[in-house]
């Protein structure tokens, strides 16, 4: 099924960042075929903040994967800026659920990663890992390793190092989902002045309907079997967004039925 949306005229009108033509997704091992993505087709404008949702199984993983060029898709291809995707890039940065810092690593360290990867002079990684921790409020942790620092912590180290390299495209599978709910909420904060400040353009995967809406600008719901796009819903809440504002709570039942929750129960 491909699904046309009504967008935002300011977002319809700009140049797509990211165009994703028709992918389609079979993994074939050897206990059988799975369709995990079937005749996905969306356009992601500059500065958009989508969130994609949807139950387990349904292809988040797999459509953010494919993004991020970790693979490729069976059919179909992405265009970033025009251009096919054909790899991993540091145009695409991606935070995953499990921090996945380098261990042997300081948090400063692990920040400069990319930037080393490309060749940068130690005193520019340095000032942009400053930076980037200070805007993740952890200016004092740089010389601390990933094991003395909490999961929120963690969390913060593994996205200040995936904006390092000012990535175009910022990949994010589920980043909170291991975090207990006050610390959940304080990163989900952060994200929306890192966002607000770059005009970042974010992807990010949740399960969480709450956690959508009280972050994106736009939210693609799928269903599974096979995976595909449902809803394509722009989302128009004003910030700070409450999530015990009637708005929120309407729009929050709309896409609990669209992924066929009853919010009745
Ligand atoms: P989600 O992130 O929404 O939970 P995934 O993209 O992880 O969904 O998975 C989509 C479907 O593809 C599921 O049925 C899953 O079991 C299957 N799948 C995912 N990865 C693999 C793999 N490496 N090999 C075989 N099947 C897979």
């Amino acid at each position: 099924m491909n699904l046309r949306v009504d967008l935002p005229a300011a977002v319809a009108a700009q140049r797509p960042l990211i165009a994703c033509n028709d992918l389609g997704h079979v993994y074939d091992s050897g206990r059988g075929r799975t369709v995990a993505l079937r005749n996905v087709s969306l356009t992601i404008a500059p500065g958009e903040f989508v969130c994609v949702l949807g139950p387990s199984g349904c292809g988040k993983t797999t459509l953010l994967n494919i993004l991020a060029g970790f693979v490729a898709p069976s059919h179909g291809e992405v265009l970033v800026n025009d251009h096919r995707i054909a790899g991993p890039s540091s145009e695409r940065g991606v935070v995953f659920q499990d921090y996945s810092l380098f261990p042997w690593l300081t948090a400063q360290a692990n920040v400069e990663f990319g930037l080393r990867m490309e060749g940068r002079a130690a005193s520019e990684r340095r000032k942009v890992a400053d930076e980037l921790l200070r805007q993740v409020g952890l200016p004092d942790a740089g010389a601390k390793y990933p094991f003395e620092l909490s999961g929120g912590m963690k969390q913060r180290v593994a996205i200040a190092r995936a904006l390092a390299t000012k990535p175009a495209l910022l990949l994010m599978d589920e980043p909170f989902a291991a975090l207990d709910a006050m610390t959940r909420y304080a990163l989900q904060s952060k994200l929306i002045d890192i966002q607000k400040q770059g005009a970042q353009t974010i992807l990010f995967v949740t399960h969480n309907i709450a956690e959508a809406l009280v972050l994106g600008s736009r939210l693609i719901v799928m269903s599974a079997n096979p995976g595909c796009v449902v809803e394509d819903i722009p989302i128009e809440l004003e910030r700070p967004r409450r999530r015990t504002s009637p708005a929120f709570n309407e729009l929050y039942d709309r896409v609990a039925r669209a992924i066929g929750l009853d919010t009745a129960e």
